[in-house]
């Protein structure tokens, strides 16, 4: 489904990635794993069009999308949750929904995919009325989910959904995660929590420094005595 080869991306002088290549195949939860800085963000920001690799190839659905715009890629199906669950904080929960589905036509469709986000956040239900600015971080961090769901995306760029966020939210953010993934959306999930990351996802790859250093099946990188030690803790 999505293919990036040897993709190098820099701001002015710093190399932030160095020929790094991926692969996600329809239907999977693939997880990236890095330490602060190592690159991350800026790969799920190349890949939905905000910033331009200087080299290599990012195939998306067979073609190609290096150098096409933001909006065409979110209309081809690609929805990016940015990290710091960015919600426009003047706007009502239903606002916020209906923004992310701007770009589709369908009205019965958004109709039912605004159900269907209410169906999996009953709390965003509860609060639709209500201004998103004054949702708790949790909230926003449904809301930012919510929002990227009304684009129908059949890829989803989740970066860092767990940040900031109580152990009880993560696991619901996480379980809610493998539901969207269930119902045919495929994932790329950039987490610091790599023993979440790596309990939902079926591979995994780790990123040091703007290179792929180690990729696999997820239960194969949970087993690996180097990630233990740099990644889940040493246990
Ligand atoms: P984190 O988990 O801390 O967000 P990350 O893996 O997502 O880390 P990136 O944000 O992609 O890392 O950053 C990769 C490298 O690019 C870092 O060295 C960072 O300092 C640099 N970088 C990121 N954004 C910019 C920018 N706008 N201008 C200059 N350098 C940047």
């Amino acid at each position: 489904m999505l293919s990036v080869k040897d993709i190098d991306v820099y701001y002015g002088n710093i190399h932030a990635l160095k020929g790094l290549s991926l692969d996600v195949n329809e239907g999977e939860i693939v997880t990236l794993i890095g330490a602060n800085g190592a690159g991350k963000t800026t790969l799920l920001k190349t890949l939905s069009g905000l910033l331009k690799p200087k080299n290599g190839t990012i195939h998306y659905m067979n073609e190609s999308i290096v150098g096409k715009q933001a909006q065409t890629i979110v209309k081809a199906g690609i929805s990016h949750v940015p990290e710091g669950r960015r919600v426009f904080a003047t706007m009502s929960v239903e606002e916020n929904l209906e923004l992310g589905a701007y770009s589709r036509k369908d009205k019965n469709g958004i109709e039912k995919d605004m159900a269907k986000v209410y169906e999996t956040f009953p709390r965003l239900h509860e609060r639709r009325k209500q201004l998103s600015g004054t949702l708790s971080g949790g909230e926003q961090q449904m809301l930012a989910m919510g929002r990227a769901i009304m684009a129908k995306p059949k890829l989803l760029l989740l970066d860092e959904p767990s940040m900031g966020l109580a152990p009880l939210m993560v696991q619901t953010i996480f379980r809610i995660v493998e539901e969207i993934n269930k119902e045919g959306t495929t994932i790329l999930l950039v987490e610091q929590n790599a023993n979440m990351a790596l309990s939902v996802a079926n591979r995994a790859y780790v990123i040091e420094t703007g290179r792929v250093t180690l990729s696999g099946t997820a239960k194969e990188l949970q087993a690996s005595d180097d990630i233990k030690m740099a990644y889940l803790g040493g246990h």
